[in-house]
């Protein structure tokens, strides 16, 4: 898997994140929270990011293909 994983920290919220929400489940990140950050930059708690990228290859936000796999194939039968 391509996620970047990142621990969230109030500190860093303003600039290295550019959602500090995370739109799947509508929870704002806590301190200590494990993130994931896919290669659109989008980031959303590890655990729902993981879940939603087993049913679906793109990012909830910007549609972009999540994780690269192999070669680009929008069948996914
Ligand atoms: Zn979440
Ligand atoms: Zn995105």
């Amino acid at each position: 898997m391509f996620i970047q994983q990142e621990t969230f920290q109030t500190s860093f919220e303003e600039t290295n994140l550019h959602n500090q929400t995370c739109v799947i489940c509508q929870e704002d990140y806590a301190d200590g929270e494990r993130i994931g950050r896919i290669r659109c930059m989008h980031t959303y708690h590890l655990d729902c990011i993981k879940q939603w990228l087993m049913q679906k290859n793109v990012c909830p936000i910007c549609q972009h293909t999540a994780l690269e796999i192999g070669h680009e194939d929008e069948d996914e039968s």
